[in-house]
């Protein structure tokens, strides 16, 4: 299994596809599959079947996963970056792989 470097909670930007440009937050990573699940973005419509008598179903739009090479993480300095690690004692850091910064 691939170990990304991206996590659950960052905040990434889309740097391919229909939503590039766009920023939002990692809701879920599948790391087999190398894909992730960003807030707002690629968003398609479902049709939902109502579950219960309460619900009225219909068309909702939900965040389809997408490729994780779609997203970047973004450096205060550099903007959209690759990341590296930075071992420190025991301590590993994520850094960006321009400036050398921590993210
Ligand atoms: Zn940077």
């Amino acid at each position: 299994m691939v170990k990304y470097k991206i996590k659950k909670n960052d905040t990434v930007k889309v740097v391919c596809g229909k939503d590039k440009g766009k920023t939002g937050k990692v809701v879920k990573i599948d790391s087999n599959k190398g894909r992730v699940v960003v807030q707002g973005v690629n968003l398609v419509k479902k049709a939902m079947k109502p579950k219960s008598q309460n619900e009225k179903g219909g068309i909702v739009s939900i965040e389809a996963a997408m490729d994780i090479s779609n997203v970047r993480m973004i450096c205060k300095k550099c903007g959209p970056t690759r990341l590296g690690f930075k071992v420190d004692g025991k301590e590993k850091t994520r850094i960006c792989k321009k400036c050398g910064d921590t993210i």
